[in-house]
């Protein structure tokens, strides 16, 4: 290769922003092991504790043994099994919508949705935070992407109606957003919509599974389902499995089949995988009690950390816990000191997050029980406080 690699790698080794993935080796209680270390681990977005669910589990041995492992083709060659077909059946029953549509991973879903849907000549309006893939997507369709915050809708509202476009209008936001763990105003967002003519997409990537009364996401927390024009998930969070998914009208999914090119030209998901989010989705809409225990081990772990005086994201809403600390180093040596306390969390720098708010990321799961939950808090303490300790010598 003719380019310097190692020059840009050294810089990002020097700003503290190398990263390395380790091998981790998962377990049905929510323990891992790391580097030979066992390890509680919250640093996953298993939040329901089903991918090592043992009914989750024989489903997918069923489907592998029948079908074997790989899909052998895209869903408009001959990749798309009963198992597609139920599965997106009962994505549709479990969102509610007409229909609905798989994708291989929700990254994919996201660029080869908006880049289906949105026209060069369209002007999208993106949240600052949005997720990579929601970014790509915009990106893949060519048309002028302008970014808002939230916390001023009044600044979006004036783009909205000022803004001077041929095209169509588009609101894009996650649901959840998955490094604050806040929730997107979508009511306020809808409202703007209705104002400026403008049609929403919303990503419910960390929310499906976990918010609203049935776990459908934050549109059905906030009565939005039906003003949102296209809702986007993902199988591999709450649902403990893999792929992405997006509901909607039969017209949307059409439109989608025909045109989303990461779901054209890309190989379908195997069978046993949607045999498994089959499976989890009952389990999801049968035991209602996993998403309230979440609620309340997320709650606890709050107010424990409060009690600690940490400097926690007070947005934060259900199991994305959030502790900025700001510099990558520190937020990365925080980490390995929680961890020397048997817990895993994530350290988290740029490009993830912006400068400056490097963090502590950690997902509370339903793996774990409130003793957990008071030790991690009182892990995280220490290691937070001997930070600062090291750094004042
Ligand atoms: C994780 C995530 C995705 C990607 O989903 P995968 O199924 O992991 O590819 C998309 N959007 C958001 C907001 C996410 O957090």
């Amino acid at each position: 290769m003719r380019i310097q690699l190692s020059q840009r790698l050294n810089d990002l080794r020097e700003s503290g922003l190398l990263r390395e993935a380790r091998t981790i080796r998962p377990s049905a209680n929510g323990w891992c092991e790391v580097d030979g270390q066992l390890l509680r681990n919250f640093a996953s977005n298993d939040y329901l504790n089903l991918a090592h669910d043992d009914r989750v589990i024989a489903a997918a041995r069923e489907a592998l043994d029948e079908y074997g492992v790989g899909a052998r083709a895209s869903a408009l060659v001959c990749g798309r099994s009963e198992w597609h077909s139920q599965l997106e059946r009962r994505l549709a029953e479990f969102e509610g919508t007409e229909s609905a549509i798989l994708f291989p991973t929700g990254y994919a879903a996201n660029t080869g949705t908006l880049s289906a849907l949105i026209e060069p000549s369209d002007t999208v309006f993106c949240d600052r935070f949005n997720h990579a893939s929601l970014v790509d997507g915009i990106r893949l369709s060519r048309a002028r992407l302008r970014v808002y915050r939230r916390d001023r809708l009044d600044a979006l509202q004036r783009e909205l109606m000022s803004a001077d476009t041929t095209g169509h209008k588009w609101i894009v936001t996650d649901a959840v957003f998955s490094m604050d763990g806040d929730l997107a105003p979508l009511s306020e967002i809808c409202d703007l919509a209705d104002q400026s003519g403008a049609d929403v997409i919303v990503d419910e990537a960390h929310a499906t599974g976990v918010f609203g009364p049935t776990g459908r996401g934050v549109c059905e927390l906030t009565g939005t389902e039906d003003r949102v024009a296209v809702r986007i998930g993902t199988l591999s969070k709450a649902v403990g499995t893999q792929g992405g998914f997006v509901a909607g009208s039969s017209e949307l999914i059409e439109w989608l089949r025909n045109s989303a090119r990461t779901q054209v030209y890309s190989t379908a998901l195997p069978p046993a995988v949607c045999a498994a989010a089959v499976r989890s989705l009952e389990l999801i809409q049968s035991e209602p009690e996993r998403r309230i225990r979440l609620f309340q081990l997320s709650d606890l772990l709050r107010a424990e950390l409060r009690r600690f005086d940490l400097n926690l994201l007070e947005q934060s809403r259900g199991p994305v816990i959030p502790l900025v600390l700001g510099d990558p180093n520190e937020a990365i040596h925080a980490a390995r000191l929680v961890e020397q306390q048997r817990f895993l969390v994530a350290g988290i720098r740029p490009p993830t997050v912006p400068q400056g708010t490097s963090r502590l990321r950690v997902s509370v799961t339903t793996a774990f029980n409130e003793q957990d939950i008071r030790a991690l808090a009182v892990a995280i303490t220490r290691a937070v406080s001997e930070l600062t300790m090291q750094q004042k010598t």
